[in-house]
């Protein structure tokens, strides 16, 4: 239990002060009794003093500079270990910038805890207009797997528990809590307060599969004459490693990674069927999904990408995922490891394997388009281009499988995607479901943090620039983190002009030349400029020895890249520019 208050009470007689704590220490106590050792989040009225306690309590509290990167923090420290990430912010605008990281835990299913300090209720519900004014509580919840506000000081051990089984069990999720400043501040006899804490018991209880269900997946498994297993990130999340990779070579079946499943098995696995992507998907006939959603990611499980009929099979704790975009023949519906471990326990060794047919077909495929990438990356063209920039990248980290990777961007997210090879699960961070710019350094701070490793952030210049402010955050706590930017001038890229010929530049045109090195500087990082793979290479092998905050500024061609990298197709173009 945290410091208390003494006071005697002044109608009392009693030899014995009443000890008294209030919500700051509940909070924490709430907190900690749960092993949550780490906040992620950003001062200011009402809440410094919770974060100055946390600290004092031996709490981690990792500041920001801007809320929405203490919430991707958080968020991805969900992912990574299944205990729900905790950001705190102040009220309305502090709490507005988190909701953006809440929103986006809760569509890529990462268990985070958004913690915002609000208004007084009677104020805020008169419309009264008091400091920071706002009803968090109401524009939370469409954002929010589940949002609660806690009022007495008695119910914060039950609302910490409410929340925190609300972000882990069945589909993780976001979650917000709203804690009015006077709550914070309001008093309660210590032992009682200290009773009213919960320990939440089994906050994420396995889901058992019924047996039928596996017995039907097994069967259209069976069934298939070119099967194939699509691994996401829930399958990444539930830690069900060991069986997941028993369940791929015990089968036989290649399997293709979603980009955060990749490492999940190693993606140099000769089962992988990465490389023969677009093949395997039109032309498989059996689709075991195992925690991937079809969402636009895999085309909605329809049309040309997915070529002929097919059957899926999909494993998911949420009931409600199933049929969302194409009938499934087959839902396995529970937790990750209950499910991989029952289907496993029907793959005996009569289990028929796939037809010699299937696995050539890939495999030659496979040869084809990896003669050809390799092709693509032995080229040295000048300027560098993301190519040769990535072959640099990819051959330092083949030497440190255990370094955690965080890519965003357009072009660079889609080239690292397929260039760097991931070895171990849950070490590499995207732009994930909604396909968005902007997690960069939170997610580098959060991956950091969490793991106490290095990191390396793989950034496209447009996408670094939403949360670059947070390189200070990393110097500051002497962070293992290196940010390499793919410099080429603009969004996409930085050849386009204004037609006008106006003083302005093009609408996807940034400073020429900016050297973001010199940003990491001012804050006692290390800085590179690289224009070749060779100083890339270099740069990249010493920021990495020296485990310290660093930058590496990659000058590369400004004509590379494609406008929306390869999701041409969802940018829609006017008449007039269409060319
Ligand atoms: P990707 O983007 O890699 O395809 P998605 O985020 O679309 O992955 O899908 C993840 C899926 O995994 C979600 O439908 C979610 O309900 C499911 N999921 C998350 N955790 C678990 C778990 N522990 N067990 C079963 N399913 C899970």
């Amino acid at each position: 239990m945290a410091d208390v208050l003494e006071i005697r009470p002044q109608d009392s007689q009693a030899e014995e002060p009443q000890q008294l704590t209030d919500g700051f220490h509940l909070v924490i106590d709430a907190l900690k009794i749960n092993d949550i050792d780490t906040i992620f989040g950003l001062v200011g009225i009402p809440i410094t003093d919770l974060a100055r306690l946390a600290q004092a309590e031996g709490m981690r509290f990792i500041g920001f500079r801007h809320e929405q990167h203490a919430g991707n923090a958080a968020a991805i420290a969900g992912y990574m270990t299944k205990k729900p990430g905790i950001c705190l912010t102040v009220s309305a605008p502090g709490f507005l910038n988190g909701l953006t990281a809440l929103a986006n835990a809760t569509t890529n299913c990462f268990p985070m805890i958004l913690i915002s300090g609000s208004s007084e209720r009677e104020i805020v519900d008169l419309q009264q207009g008091d400091y920071e004014e706002m009803d968090q509580l109401n524009a939370a919840k469409p954002y929010a797997k589940a949002a609660y506000r806690i009022l007495h000081a008695e119910d914060i051990g039950i609302g910490v528990a409410r929340a925190i089984r609300a972000a882990v069990s069945g589909r993780p999720g976001g979650v917000y809590l709203d804690l009015p400043a006077k709550l914070l501040s309001q008093t309660m006899d210590a032992l009682k307060a200290q009773q009213s804490l919960v320990r939440v018991i089994d906050a994420a209880p396995a889901q058992i599969p019924a047996p039928d269900s596996v017995k039907r997946a097994l069967d259209v498994i069976k069934g298939a004459k070119r099967p194939l297993i699509l691994l996401g990130k829930g399958a990444a999340y539930a830690q069900a490693d060991a069986d997941i990779r028993a369940l791929v070579e015990k089968s036989g079946i290649p399997y293709l990674p979603m980009s955060m499943a990749k490492g999940l098995l190693p993606d140099t696995h000769v089962q992988s069927a990465s490389a023969a992507r677009s093949f395997v998907l039109a032309e498989a006939d059996v689709v075991v999904l195992i925690g991937a959603r079809l969402n636009w990611l895999l085309s909605h499980g329809k049309g040309k990408t997915w070529g002929g009929p097919k059957q899926f099979v999909q494993i998911d704790i949420s009931p409600t995922e199933i049929d969302s975009n194409v009938a499934i023949a087959a839902p396995v519906i529970g937790d990750i490891g209950s499910c991989v471990s029952a289907l496993l326990g029907g793959i005996d060794a009569s289990f028929p394997k796939p037809s010699a047919e299937w696995i050539n077909a890939i495999a030659e495929r496979k040869n084809k388009n990896l003669a050809k990438m390799a092709a693509t990356l032995e080229k040295n063209p000048s300027p560098m281009n993301f190519h040769s920039a990535l072959r640099a990248i990819r051959d330092v980290l083949k030497t440190r499988p255990d370094i955690n990777v965080v890519n965003e961007g357009a072009n660079t997210l889609d080239y690292a995607r397929s260039i760097i090879d991931m070895y171990e699960p849950r070490k590499r961070f995207d732009s994930g479901t909604w396909g968005i710019m902007g997690i960069g350094m939170g997610f580098a701070i959060g991956a950091a943090v969490t793991s106490g490793t290095q990191v390396v952030a793989i950034e496209g210049d447009s996408a670094f620039g939403f949360s670059g402010m947070e390189l200070e955050t990393i110097c500051r706590y002497d962070l293992p983190v290196c940010t390499i930017i793919f410099n080429n001038n603009g969004v996409y890229r930085g050849t386009d002009v204004n037609p006008t010929g106006g003083k302005d530049v093009a609408p996807t045109v940034f400073v020429k030349g900016a050297r973001y090195d010199k940003m990491i500087e001012a804050f006692g990082g290390i800085g590179y400029n690289v224009t070749t793979p060779e100083e890339l290479t270099q740069a990249l092998v010493e920021s990495i020895k020296s485990g310290k905050p660093s930058l590496i500024n990659a000058v590369i061609d400004e004509a590379a890249g494609t406008e929306s990298g390869r999701l041409t197709n969802l940018n829609p173009q006017s008449g007039a520019t269409k060319k």
